[in-house]
């Protein structure tokens, strides 16, 4: 079995240098890595907003928190806010990490529905909720907090500033950059695989392995090699955003800001020099004028640029390994930003093919496995996605299909037995934690008919004492973090670009 010589990436997105910073990083000086990109066709010039698992692939990749946020622009997240979701007035924060403290067996939610109207909100018992309501971070966590598994944080960052700096990292471990148009992908007669990239000035880029991060287009896995495409319309109807930066506020919140409106939802991703904002919206609810002009009037800032109109589908290629080419981000497939999933989708399909990665030769059974894993991960993703529009209280047409859509079973059998019991039914490597599935249903007024029956081994008084307990340690952890914005100047102040 001959070992992998040359490995192709087409495009250089958040996508393209992600697979190109790892793959040089893990697989070193064994493999020869070209990445090639148009600066023509340019990037989708999106995608600030993180989870907490980037700061697992940083890591992998040896690139210092304090380096990647300074160079990025970066700010801390602790949760995403979601306004009007719940109806006019009302919202809610999805907020990282722990909220209470499970006893044993039994999620601390249970003992929450057990107190009934006597105890706090659900969400005091959240470090995260608490610090980002109060726009507090510290890093690492005051020792209070321990208990309470700490803060747990991901970021707002400026993806093109990230691009640029995988870019010179892959670039020192001798990644090769060539910049050019495909116009051609030759394939081989008799596998199908596909032999080459040829680009517009005649240069012809040979290898075994292709990665494509070509962007929506799908250059190799759907132009070349026609994998298919899952269409997820009918359950997530938005297909359309602006996208604009604004000047920024002297205070920085640590949050996402996710605020429904007419026909979709607005973001605003507070960075340290800027606020990242967008209305993704569905064209069959609002014409692309009228959302323009909704953003615009609804910036919490002078705006910095001209809107960015981006169309999209939402939904998964069917196979995102094919043959000898391998679909990274949005070439993949898209869930949009509403839980700001798709970097880490990239992340997850570069750390799947490094465990999966093939010798020169037959690679089917390898790409079996990949989609199959890949599949399931992009329908649990999906799920929670379509539990935010479902569980909504608005009354504006596309609120009110969604309300009445019928779902997915996996997520109809979820929100049953959620309502009926109090229970979360998830797999154990499923990306969002029972914790996140409580706040979101909590938060958009699912209640359930009642709580575990462990929970009643607590008296009423030795329950008050444990939620007592809790709260203290929530307020005494926020005496001590400074507010956001003196955390980012001492610890990781934006790099001159
Ligand atoms: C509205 C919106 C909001 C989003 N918000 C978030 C968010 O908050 N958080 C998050 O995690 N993700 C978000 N995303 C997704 C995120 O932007 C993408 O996952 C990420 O940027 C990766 O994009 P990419 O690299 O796959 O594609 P792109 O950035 O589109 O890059 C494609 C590359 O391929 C090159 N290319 C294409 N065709 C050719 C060709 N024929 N020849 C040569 N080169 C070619 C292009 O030049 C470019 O370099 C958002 C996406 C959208 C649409």
């Amino acid at each position: 079995m001959k070992p992998m010589e040359r490995v192709v990436i087409l495009g250089g997105g958040s996508a393209g240098w992600m697979a190109a910073a790892m793959l040089a990083r893990m697989l070193g000086p064994s493999l020869v890595i070209t990445l090639v990109e148009s600066e023509q066709i340019g990037t989708v010039g999106v995608g600030e907003a993180a989870i907490p698992p980037l700061q697992l692939f940083n890591q992998a990749l040896g690139l210092s928190e304090a380096e990647f946020m300074s160079a990025t622009a970066a700010s801390i997240k602790l949760g995403i806010q979601f306004e009007g979701w719940g109806g006019a007035g009302e919202r809610y924060m999805h907020a990282f990490g722990q909220v209470g403290k499970d006893l044993g067996l039994t999620p601390f939610h249970h003992y929450w529905l057990q107190a009934g109207e006597e105890t706090e909100r659900f969400w005091d018992y959240s470090l995260n909720e608490q610090a980002a309501r109060a726009g507090r971070v510290l890093l690492p966590s005051p020792p209070q907090g321990k208990m309470l598994g700490g803060l747990v944080h991901a970021y707002h960052f400026d993806a093109h500033r990230y691009a640029q700096t995988l870019r010179r990292y892959s670039e020192r471990l001798g990644v090769r950059r060539v910049a050019g148009e495909v116009v051609r992908v030759p394939l081989c007669p008799d596998s199908g695989q596909i032999q080459a990239l040829e680009l517009a000035d005649g240069q012809r880029i040979e290898g075994e392995l292709f990665i494509d991060c070509s962007g929506f287009a799908g250059r190799l896995i759907e132009q070349a090699l026609g994998s298919g495409f899952e269409d997820w319309g009918h359950w997530l109807p938005c297909d359309r955003a602006w996208a604009v930066p604004c000047e920024g506020a002297e205070s920085i919140a640590p949050y996402t800001r996710s605020i429904a409106r007419e026909a979709g939802w607005q973001w605003q991703i507070p960075l340290q020099h800027r606020i990242g904002n967008g209305l993704v919206f569905s064209s069959r609810f609002q014409d692309e004028q009228s959302a323009k002009e909704s953003l615009l009037a609804n910036l919490p800032g002078k705006p910095l640029a001209e809107p960015k109109l981006l169309r999209f589908r939402t939904g998964r290629r069917r196979q995102p390994w094919l043959r000898n080419c391998v679909a990274l981000g949005l070439a993949s497939g898209f869930l949009e930003p509403l839980e700001s999933t798709s970097i880490h989708l990239v992340q997850s399909g570069i750390m799947r093919l490094l465990k999966l990665f093939p010798n020169h030769g037959p690679m089917d059974s390898l790409a079996a496995e990949y989609n199959r894993q890949s599949q399931r991960e992009f329908e649990q993703v999906r799920d929670f996605l379509i539990l935010h529009y479902h569980l909504n209280r608005r009354d504006e047409p596309l609120w009110q299909h969604c309300r009445s859509m019928s779902l997915p079973d996996s997520l109809s059998h979820k929100l049953v037995l959620f309502a009926e019991q109090g229970r979360v039914l998830r797999d154990s490597d499923e990306l969002f934690t029972e914790v996140a599935w409580v706040q979101v249903m909590l938060g958009q007024g699912l209640r359930p008919q009642q709580a575990h029956p462990l929970a009643a081994a607590l008296s009423p008084a030795e329950r008050r004492d444990y939620l007592g307990h809790l709260r203290t340690i929530v307020m005494g952890t926020l005496q001590g973090m400074p507010s956001h914005r003196a955390f980012l100047q001492r610890y990781c102040p934006q790099a001159k670009e």
